[in-house]
């Protein structure tokens, strides 16, 4: 299986590359944030529960986010591999992945993580919330919230992977296809 992490703060370009690696690659793609977003839309008790945090630029709770990833996962049996997108967040769920992944006699094969400065995140961001109307996407201050969350409790989940000689940096500035191009390029040279 391929199973890759595709790492990067808020507004690196997760969402697009995924849908093109996705199909490049035949991967199931797994989004928390599309998860949520589904959640909310449907109404759900888990949606109401994700927006509360969602909307204040706060992590969801991990035992609540694990849950749902696994149980997501589990609706693909038959995959040839993962993109998990903005999963995992923090170093616990970065270890419950593992043994998730272990219990289905697989892993994570390498984690990419899109590398954009904090000014050009800032200003794909608003845009991404004019254009898509994305409500954590409006607000400057929940945007810079998010971005702080991910500096303080999701870069830790980086070292996790490198820790495993997993990690690869990939710049993530550049036209949509000159950087799917280099995240190909990394992937290949692994995989081949
Ligand atoms: P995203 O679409 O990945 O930018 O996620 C939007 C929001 O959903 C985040 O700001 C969090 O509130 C929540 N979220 C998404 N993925 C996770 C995760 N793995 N752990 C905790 N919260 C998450």
């Amino acid at each position: 299986m391929l199973n890759i992490v595709l790492f990067g703060p808020p507004g690196a370009g997760k969402g697009t590359q995924s849908a093109k690696l996705i199909e490049k690659y035949q991967l199931v793609h797994l989004s928390t944030g599309d998860i949520f977003r589904a959640n909310i839309k449907g109404g759900t008790e888990l949606g109401t529960l994700a927006k509360s945090y969602m909307d204040q630029g706060q992590l969801v709770p991990d035992e609540v986010t694990i849950r749902m990833l696994e149980s997501e996962a589990d609706k693909s049996p038959d995959a040839q591999g993962y993109i998990f997108d903005g999963f995992p967040r923090t170093p616990a769920q970065a270890k419950a992945l593992d043994q998730f992944l272990a219990s289905k006699n697989t892993s994570i094969t390498m984690m990419l993580a899109l590398e954009v400065e904090e000014d050009e995140l800032k200003k794909r961001l608003l845009l991404r919330g004019r254009d898509s109307g994305r409500a954590d996407d409006v607000d400057p201050a929940v945007i810079q919230k998010r971005i702080d969350v991910y500096r303080n409790e999701t870069e830790p989940v980086r070292d996790y992977y490198q820790a495993q000689d997993k990690y690869t940096g990939i710049k993530g500035t550049g036209s949509i296809d000159e950087i799917f191009e280099r995240l190909c390029a990394a992937i290949d040279s692994l995989v081949k």
